[in-house]
């Protein structure tokens, strides 16, 4: 129980941020009796980088965040979404939209057939990067990168192919390569690191999105949270860490004024924030730590969602596929630099979200540059963009809802990637607990870029929360009660530590 002490509340345990791993955190805790926590939230809203909007005069709502379950076992989204039947009305709003057509900056509707060969050897290639990393081999060239190596094997497969065939399988390439830089959350492929491409996990399963929201998964767990262990609008300034007072309190100070004191803190803010809050910690973290930040990557990811007052696709079109020619728009001399005539060529598809509404993912400087635009230049520019590849009139859409996650103070992007120069033993050393001389965990890490290898993502934050919410319980002796529940979450720990253990090796 939280007691107030002259001019700040005393607390066994401080969660920085109310995100899904900062929510999971207090629900683990809670459910294995343990109530004498805070979550220090910096934002007036609970989610962090789940964020289900509901539109104002519309029974639907758009997610700004987080979009799709990834895979089926052993992923707990899934499973909470499944038991609490999230995922029963998921057929009802695609009706009988099932068609991907990919179409050419002239407007031409490219063979399914020739689609179907390229997505094939693209599926090989990007087996082949997680290759080097499962199966321990040797890379093939000097560099260490993704976006390298992915360039000179297309190239390869492309060597016998007239000019003209070569020029539109490099565009639907290109094109998969687009989707996978948001996939992976970078600015560029060329610098993600492929000797550790293959640690993140893909779980088996389709990929679900869930038409309650994903914040419905959210509210599941929170339901069971007491709702005044939770301070929103509270951002941590600073975490005096090394000689608290009473020997035994940490001070946790946050922007508002208030000050709290605690045992044992846990972090669940995102990597981008921890790379830009070099006054966060007094004294600094330790050098492990703080090079491990530096390292690992942390890209912004950003979705733009165009509403139009009809459809403006046939109503069997799922997702157009945009094949830019960026090869053309090079030989025409165009500077790829000049982003306010190229940002929108980063982004790679529009899906049809809702009925009216098509939505188009971006990623790196374009987004960034994006982020930078008014609403009425994103909403020209992308009109322009779906007239030249549907060969059509298209209106100006009525309303335009796009992301800021780079510009956000509390995120500061959208999701972390392993690197070039990095490997999975740093995301492992930023879960790794800060520890007192007498073995006291004073200092936690949870959050989706602490997971070894489901980073990234909801399910990956979501068990860094568990991990750490058993953490505190093992070491305040509430460890019986919690051994039930962390069966499930010991295989994870397992597969950390084989992980760890390939990493050491
Ligand atoms: C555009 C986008 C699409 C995505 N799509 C998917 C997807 O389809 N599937 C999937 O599984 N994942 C997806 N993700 C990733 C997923 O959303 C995240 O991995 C996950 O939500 C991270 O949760 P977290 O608790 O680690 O961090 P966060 O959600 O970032 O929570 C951290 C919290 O800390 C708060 N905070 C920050 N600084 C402070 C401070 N100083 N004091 C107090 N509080 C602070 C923040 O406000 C935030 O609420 C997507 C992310 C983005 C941005």
């Amino acid at each position: 129980m939280a007691t107030d002490v002259h001019e700040g509340i005393k607390t066994k345990v401080i969660i920085v941020g109310a995100g899904i791993s900062g929510i999971s955190t207090a629900e683990f805790l809670v459910r294995n009796g343990f109530t004498d926590f805070k979550i220090l939230e910096a934002s007036d809203r609970i989610g962090g980088r789940i964020w289900t909007y509901d539109i104002e005069g519309k029974d639907f709502r758009i997610e700004l965040g987080a979009n799709w379950i990834h895979g089926i076992e052993r992923n707990p989204i899934y499973t909470i979404a499944d038991e609490n039947g999230l995922l029963q009305l998921r057929y009802k709003d695609k009706g009988l939209r099932h068609r991907n057509v990919f179409v050419t900056e002239s407007g031409e509707e490219v063979s399914a057939k020739i689609v179907k060969e390229c997505d094939f050897t693209y599926g090989l290639l990007i087996q082949q990067c997680e290759d080097f990393y499962q199966m321990d081999i040797p890379l093939p060239y000097d560099t260490d990168s993704v976006g390298e190596y992915m360039k000179e094997e297309i190239e390869g497969k492309l060597e016998n192919y007239s000019d003209e065939e070569k020029r539109l399988r490099s565009m639907i390439f290109s094109q998969h390569l687009k989707q996978e830089t948001v996939v992976s959350g970078c600015n560029d492929l060329c610098d993600v690191s492929l000797s550790e491409f293959g640690c993140y996990e893909e779980l088996p399963g389709v990929h679900y999105t869930i038409p309650p929201g994903f914040q419905s998964v959210l509210d599941i767990l929170l339901s069971k949270v007491p709702q005044e262990n939770i301070e929103l609008d509270h951002q941590v300034k600073c975490i005096h860490w090394d000689k608290p007072e009473n020997d035994s309190y940490l001070i946790v100070e946050c922007n508002n004024g208030k000050k709290f004191y605690a045992e044992h803190v846990i972090l669940t803010v995102s990597l981008g924030v921890l790379k830009n809050s070099h006054d966060l910690f007094n004294p600094p973290l330790p050098k492990e730590k703080i090079e491990a930040v530096d390292k690992l990557g942390f890209g912004t990811v950003d979705k733009i969602n165009l509403f139009f007052d009809e459809p403006i696709v046939e109503s069997d079109v799922f997702r157009l596929e945009l094949l830019w020619d960026d090869d053309k728009h090079k030989e025409q001399g165009r500077n790829p630099v000049d982003l306010a005539n190229s940002w929108y060529r980063k982004i790679y598809s529009f899906e049809v979200t809702h009925e009216n509404v098509v939505t188009g993912w971006l990623c790196g400087k374009e987004a960034i540059y994006m982020e930078s635009l008014s609403e009425e230049q994103i909403a020209e520019d992308c009109r322009n963009v779906l007239q030249k590849f549907l060969k059509k009139d298209i209106p100006l859409p009525s309303k335009v809802i796009r992301t800021k996650w780079g510009d956000s103070d509390t995120t500061k992007g959208s999701y972390c990637y392993i690197k070039v120069g990095a490997s999975v033993q740093d995301v492992i050393s930023l879960g790794e607990p800060i520890i007192d001389g007498n073995q006291k965990p004073v200092i936690m890490f949870a959050g989706e870029a602490t997971h070894p290898s489901f980073y990234s993502t909801t399910h990956g934050a979501l068990l860094t929360g568990h991990r750490e919410a058993k953490r505190i319980l093992d070491y305040t002796n509430y460890s019986q009660k919690a051994t039930n529940y962390s069966q499930k979450g010991a295989n994870y720990s397992q597969k950390g530590a084989n992980y760890c253990q390939k990493a050491a090796n």
